[in-house]
């Protein structure tokens, strides 16, 4: 579609709907789910691969195996997950899980750093464990730390809108923070919190395999990309996270502070829509 017929459309649409991040109209709306329903899709296969323990699939953070999504082989060199596999320190005991229950409990039974001693509840991640899209947070609010689910209160209620605009619902995703405990007053997390929690970011990556990671604010995005540049100088086109796309935009929070943004928010995840449809052989 020409930008101008798009921008038009858009326009239309935010028209009568009332703004961004309402549901899109028909077209796109049909473009995306995983597999039908009762319908076990390339992203189960690989799920279900990646839970089950011993045999081939030891190796599957090693080399890049058949099991990856993405591939990696001699010619190609480590699939993207396996690069992400290898940030993780050698002495963690993350190294040896397979299966995200295990990550889970290991993240509830183990203070990694002294939020983890604070919080009521860790907020490990949540959504479809075969995502082929991965949205990752700062670290949990109030209501998330009451609740231990990732972005519940006001922000995530703006994140399922923004989802749903881009005809994915909360559950066709995967989201996550950098931080699995809740920093005091919503402080940003510190350097020495982020180098203990991200670890385990990298493992529910290599386990989930998305093909997509979105960043949510500068704190994520700012990790990943092991960047200091302001939101404004990230946001808008796609980097490279090991081998896998990846596309920051606004944090929700920032949005209800700052509407104003929400247009090139909006923009934003249209983008990564796109992207998906090319990427997700279920789209
Ligand atoms: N903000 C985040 O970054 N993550 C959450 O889970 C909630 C709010």
């Amino acid at each position: 579609m020409s930008l101008l017929r798009e921008l038009k459309t858009l326009l239309e649409h935010e028209q009568r709907l009332g703004g961004p991040f309402a549901p899109l109209p028909a077209p796109v709306a049909q473009a995306s789910r995983n597999a039908a329903p009762g319908e076990r899709g390339p992203s189960e296969a690989i799920r279900q691969a990646a839970s089950a323990p011993g045999d081939a699939n030891d190796d599957l953070f090693d080399s890049g195996t058949e099991q990856d999504k993405t591939g990696g082989d001699e010619e190609r060199g480590p699939s993207p997950y396996a690069r992400i596999h290898a940030l993780i320190p050698e002495e963690s005991p993350l190294r040896e899980m397979t299966a995200l229950d295990d990550v889970e409990a290991f993240v509830r039974n183990t203070t990694l750093i002294p939020l983890d001693e604070r919080r009521t509840n860790p907020v490990f991640g949540v959504g479809n464990p075969a995502a082929d899209l991965m949205v990752i947070g700062e670290a949990p609010g109030q209501d998330e730390d009451l609740q231990g689910e990732p972005f519940v209160g006001r922000a995530g209620q703006l994140l399922n809108k923004i989802l749903k605009a881009i005809d994915f619902e909360r559950e066709d995703v995967y989201i996550a923070n950098i931080l699995k405990s809740r920093p005091p007053n919503n402080r940003n997390p510190n350097a020495t919190e982020i180098r203990a929690h991200a670890p385990i970011l990298y493992k529910q990556m290599a386990i989930i395999q998305p093909r997509l990671l979105l960043c949510l604010g500068k704190v994520a995005a700012g990790t990943l990309l092991d960047r200091q540049d302001s939101l404004g100088a990230m946001r808008g086109v796609f980097h490279d996270f090991h081998g896998l796309p990846l596309l920051v935009t606004y944090h929700p929070a920032a949005l209800l502070r700052n509407p104003s943004w929400k247009r090139a928010a909006w923009e934003d995840v249209q983008k990564l829509r796109e992207r998906y449809n090319q990427v997700s052989p279920a789209a």
